[in-house]
């Protein structure tokens, strides 16, 4: 999914029909192709669920699959194509619309059925499904919620036995240099034009940045926070404390920590998956950069300690809240902190 619809500037739209505003689209940015054109050309991102669909037609043949959040209908299509008995694509947003012309225009109208509505609101002509397939995934993985949809999806229509697309998510932590971008984004309000907005300052580094991190600002190991199994899991456990251990590989400064997720379709019947990490090909959800309030001199070998708790939003289910705990005992730098991030 593309989190930066909740975002989105709306007044920066055109609406497609005379019934349409900005403020329809700010509440319902899903239903403007414009993320869904970004999503589709992350080609990370669809061509791995399509190769999932396509190879392994073996899970596909006869099944009934459903399409939790459908979009534009893509990965429904791809099932059909795949051989599914029949797919219910549920989707909330205008988007629905489309979803069901392009389904008629491609001639899948006896095999695919569009359902307009939320998951949570909605019912199924049929009791069960055997599969559920869903991009669910925001950035940091956990922001706006939507894996919550899916669990509900899974707990209320899928078969025992069923399998769920993708059914494994993990989420990696690393640190990086990072002196260019805190400046530019952080310690900028220090001084504007000559005058003092370090309370803005305070703000800014609260919120994560969703950015790409350059492969070669990255000074210690990744380590695994948290692996998840969308198949068993409850919600509950998209609510976590990690612990974890970076080891610095170079001299060098820390100015962040940065969070990254892979996700994979270990049903396959070869491994699939893909990473959003630094490493690896760029995608839409970038990666999240959690700036330190102060900057690590970190030596070779030396470790930054900590964990890190995620949690739900109280008030808003959609956000994250994040905490960091971070230690670093080294030869040239003695740091104990702890550190609160939001998303929103
Ligand atoms: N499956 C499409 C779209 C993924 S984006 C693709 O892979 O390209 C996630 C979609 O889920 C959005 O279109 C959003 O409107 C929809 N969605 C989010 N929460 C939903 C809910 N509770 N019920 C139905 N659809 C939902």
């Amino acid at each position: 999914m593309n989190s930066e619809a909740i975002h989105e500037d709306s007044s920066m739209r055109e609406p497609v029909d005379d019934d349409k505003t900005s403020a329809d689209y700010y509440f319902d940015s899903y239903s403007h192709f414009g993320i869904h054109e970004e999503m589709l050309k992350d080609v990370v991102r669809t061509k791995t669920y399509q190769n999932v669909i396509y190879r392994n037609t073996f899970l596909f043949k006869d099944k009934i699959v459903l399409d939790v959040g459908a979009g534009t209908g893509i990965l429904s299509l791809f099932c059909a194509k795949a051989g599914a008995k029949h797919v219910y694509a549920v989707e909330c947003s205008q988007m629905a619309d489309m979803a069901k012309e392009i389904v008629e225009a491609n001639g899948y109208s006896n095999v695919i059925t569009v359902l307009k509505g939320k998951i949570e609101e909605l019912d199924l002509p049929v009791p069960q499904v055997d599969i559920i397939i869903s991009e669910w995934m925001g950035y940091f993985l956990l922001y706006e919620n939507m894996l919550n949809t899916v669990l509900y999806a899974r707990d209320k229509w899928l078969v025992n036995n069923g399998i769920v697309l993708p059914d494994n998510a993990s989420l990696y932590l690393t640190a990086i240099e990072d002196a260019e971008y805190k400046e530019d984004k952080i310690e900028f309000w220090n001084n504007v034009y000559g005058f003092d907005m370090s309370c803005i300052r305070k703000q800014s580094i609260m919120e994560p940045l969703v950015d790409t991190v350059d492969q070669n600002q990255i000074v210690t190991n990744c380590q695994l926070l948290k692996t998840m199994d969308i198949s068993k899991m409850t919600s509950g456990d998209a609510s976590f404390t990690a612990p974890f251990k970076l080891v610095a590989e170079r001299d060098d400064y820390v100015h962040a920590l940065v969070a990254y997720f892979d996700v994979a379709f270990t049903v396959c019947h070869k491994l699939t998956g893909f990473s959003t990490g630094p490493r690896s090909r760029n995608t839409h959800w970038k990666q999240t950069v959690l700036y330190l309030e102060e900057v690590l001199t970190i030596c070779e070998g030396e470790s930054i300690t900590g964990s890190m708790t995620v949690a739900q939003n109280k008030k808003n289910p959609r956000d994250v809240d994040i905490t960091l705990k971070y230690s670093l005992n080294g030869q040239r730098c003695v740091i104990s902190r702890t550190q609160q991030y939001k998303m929103r």
